[in-house]
């Protein structure tokens, strides 16, 4: 049995988070579900409610004292998230929709300049379908070629066999930090120096690993970085692409539109300087704001904490959920965040969640946007419980015993 510690008062900070503090079908909520979306604390709603009855204005364009207000909170948004990467210039964090929207404006911008018919762009098999459809629809334009890193069956990444694929056709290396599927953390770094020394730039999929990981973007040295506020405990709709100043700078705009132009005449548009000339039209203010207000959150709780108590509920939750007959964990790489993935003999993964949501708890079954990964381990579908820093290890137990009642139903072994 495993000793629990933890360094977080995790009973505080629920009470941080209004919508944990329900039943559902009668039960107390687990939500376990938080690689999907992750719940939002007071703050990030309160932020987001004091722009709309205090500052509401458009940003950018106005003088007067709301448009003012409101602009100061945006670019301040703007620079907690470089500290929070520490990227080097807030010029380097351009606002977006989300970690999809950012791998596409780099996949439209970078790859439509850079890849050329025959060239080449490394992905790895444990992607998010947003970094692979991208990257596709990319090559088919460009009669370029995708090429594919293998994963052990472990869910680990097989650095020897990405090194061979890269060569003097790649053009950019594309890879999660972490596995939203399997758990596994990536061996960025690595990944990065590799490619560096084949002058190949290397974007990373963040998504997973901001809300959980300590994320130093200079350190790792990766060239782009994106990653979503609604996984991060802030609001949906925004999400952020880091790049490196230099690189940016040298790219075509993504979308025309308001704000990203410098001057516009009929016979020509200028462009803006980076951030903003990837930035058309207006954003999403109060979700800019709110994702500044969650930075602030997570940041007063510690990335280190965070992660430290998320690798206690891991350990935790691996060890409760092996000693379930019949029940196999997929993704067991050495190096992994809170996602637990598993199948259970003769039992469909949907049948599990509809069981577990019977009985408060929240996790989600299907391939969680990574079908490559599902044939990769030869099944359809895994039940997927993901954890956040406000989940308790009793709410592991009830999980076990949720699988147990499961089995009691469906007769599995
Ligand atoms: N990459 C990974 C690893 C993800 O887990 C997700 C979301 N499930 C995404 C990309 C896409 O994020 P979003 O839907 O917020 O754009």
């Amino acid at each position: 049995m495993i000793t629990v510690s933890s360094p977080l008062d995790v009973n505080r900070i629920r009470e941080d988070f209004p919508i944990l503090h329900q039943r559902i079908h009668g039960k107390p909520l687990v939500y376990l579900d938080n690689a999907a979306t992750s719940q939002k604390p007071k703050a990030v709603i309160e932020a987001i409610q004091h722009f709309y009855t205090s500052d509401c204005s458009n940003i950018h364009r106005g003088v007067h004292e709301l448009s003012e207000r409101s602009t100061y909170a945006y670019e301040e948004a703007r620079a907690k998230v470089q500290r929070f990467l520490n990227a080097r210039e807030a010029r380097e964090i351009v606002i977006v929709r989300g970690t999809t929207e950012a791998i596409n404006l780099v996949a439209q911008t970078y790859g439509r300049q850079r890849v050329e018919a025959g060239d080449e762009v490394i992905i790895t098999a444990l992607e998010h379908h947003s970094n692979i459809v991208p990257w596709q629809m990319l090559c088919e334009e460009k009669r370029a070629v995708l090429r594919v890193a293998p994963i052990n069956d472990r869910g680990e990444l097989l650095i020897e066999e990405f090194e061979r694929l890269l060569s003097a056709r790649t053009r950019l290396v594309a890879l999660a930090q972490v596995s939203n599927a399997l758990g596994t953390v990536n061996p960025v770094g690595r990944v990065v120096e590799m490619a560096h020394r084949r002058g190949v730039p290397v974007l990373v999929d963040g998504a997973q690993a901001a809300p959980h990981l300590q994320v130093d973007v200079r350190t790792l040295d990766c060239d782009f970085y994106a990653f979503s506020g609604h996984k991060i405990y802030g609001p949906t709709g925004v999400g952020v692409l880091y790049g490196k100043a230099a690189l940016l700078e040298q790219l075509d705009p993504y979308q025309g539109g308001g704000d990203m132009i410098r001057t516009v005449t009929f016979e020509k548009t200028t462009y803006n300087t980076i951030p903003y000339k990837f930035e058309a039209g207006t954003p999403d203010i109060a979700g800019v704001i709110g994702l500044g207000a969650a930075i602030d959150y997570v940041q007063g709780i510690g990335m280190g904490n965070i992660a430290a108590h998320e690798h206690e509920l891991l350990l935790y939750g691996t060890e409760a959920l092996e000693r379930i007959p019949g029940l196999r964990i997929i993704g067991t790489a050495q190096e992994k965040a809170g996602v637990i993935s598993f199948v259970l003999d003769g039992v469909h993964p949907h049948d599990i969640g509809t069981v577990l949501d019977q009985e408060g708890i929240a996790v989600r079954t299907g391939h969680h946007c990574a079908q490559p990964v599902m044939d990769r381990f030869a099944i359809p579908a895994t039940t997927r419980a993901s954890l956040a820093f406000y989940n308790t290890f009793e709410e592991l137990d009830a999980l076990a015993r949720g699988i147990g009642r499961v089995q009691e139903i469906f007769g599995a072994c």
